[in-house]
């Protein structure tokens, strides 16, 4: 089983790009756990067709220890597993210590080796590594594959540069590697080719270009992924195309994060391009 998770800064579209690769690696015969670790617990919505999930942590507050696995696990879109870790009450304890219990729980109820096996686990992790909370799942040996994703925004590439600094500090003591950088497009000037030369910088590789469409809200509208919504859209066959570059990626690095400056100097050569 592939352990995978996806990073990067809140609002650039992990959980969207994430549900929309499974559907893709879901219709290529996969099978599939995502787990949301966003307190949010919104990383499973499009493929179970709405909120319809309750998360781990409040069924361990209202059932105590005697959590059963179809309580939180719900099959979606294209027969994937859906969990969601959820979070403490805000203000209250820490997130990144919640997803380990979800994932502990998980694992002690055979989550991971039930009679059809897993090809693929997703996590879907909120946040930069800022706090490490939210670095738990690689120190832990949960993930071994991040995908970072990012835009040509300062701040996404902020974002992506801390989160390599995070997976450099537990590459040298454990297995997690960076599979590369997903660009999820925010039509930036020159995005792709900014993208592209940053990957190189940090050791790794620009896995996919995910252009921004409409198509994605029309789809989120229904409660869908695109695939679902509409497989014949040209963002179908891009979320496709994502599914399959990851499932052939073998291009896995300890990446070598930035200096600031050497970031800066990155955005001022390509904002100044044109
Ligand atoms: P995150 O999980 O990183 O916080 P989300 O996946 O919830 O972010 O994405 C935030 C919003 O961005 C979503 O509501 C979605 O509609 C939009 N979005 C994400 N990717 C795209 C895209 N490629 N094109 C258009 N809209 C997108
Ligand atoms: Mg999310």
């Amino acid at each position: 089983m592939r352990k995978v998770a996806i990073y990067g800064k809140g609002g650039i579209g992990k959980s969207t790009t994430t549900q929309n690769t499974v559907a893709g690696l879901a219709q290529m015969g996969k099978k599939i756990m995502v787990v949301g670790c966003d307190p949010k617990a919104d990383s499973t919505r499009l493929l179970l067709g709405g909120l319809a999930q309750k998360s781990v942590l409040d069924s361990l507050r209202e059932e105590g220890e005697d959590v059963e696995l179809k309580n939180i696990r719900k099959k979606g879109y294209g027969d994937t597993w859906c969990v969601e870790s959820g979070g403490p009450e805000p203000g209250v304890g820490c997130a990144g210590r919640g997803i380990i219990t979800a994932i502990n729980m998980l694992e002690s109820l055979g989550a991971y080796e039930e009679s059809e096996a897993l090809d693929y686990a997703f996590y879907d992790v909120l946040g930069d590594v800022v706090c490490g909370g939210f670095a738990m799942p690689i120190r832990d040996g949960k993930a071994e594959e991040i995908y970072i994703v990012c835009s040509g925004e300062m701040m996404a590439m902020y974002a992506a540069n801390n989160i390599c600094k995070g997976i450099m500090k537990f590459a040298q003591s454990g297995s997690v590697r960076l599979g590369g950088l997903i660009c999820n497009s925010r039509a930036v000037d020159n995005e792709k080719e900014m993208i592209e030369e940053l990957a190189k910088m940090l050791g790794t590789h620009m896995i996919y270009f995910v252009p921004r469409d409409n198509d994605v809200q029309r789809a989120e509208i229904n409660r869908k992924t695109v695939i679902e919504w509409n497989p014949d859209v040209p963002q179908a066959d891009h979320y496709r195309g994502l599914a399959k570059a990851i499932d052939q990626n073998t291009n896995f690095v300890i990446p070598k994060p930035l200096e600031i400056e050497q970031l800066e100097k990155l955005l001022m050569d390509f904002g100044l391009m044109n």
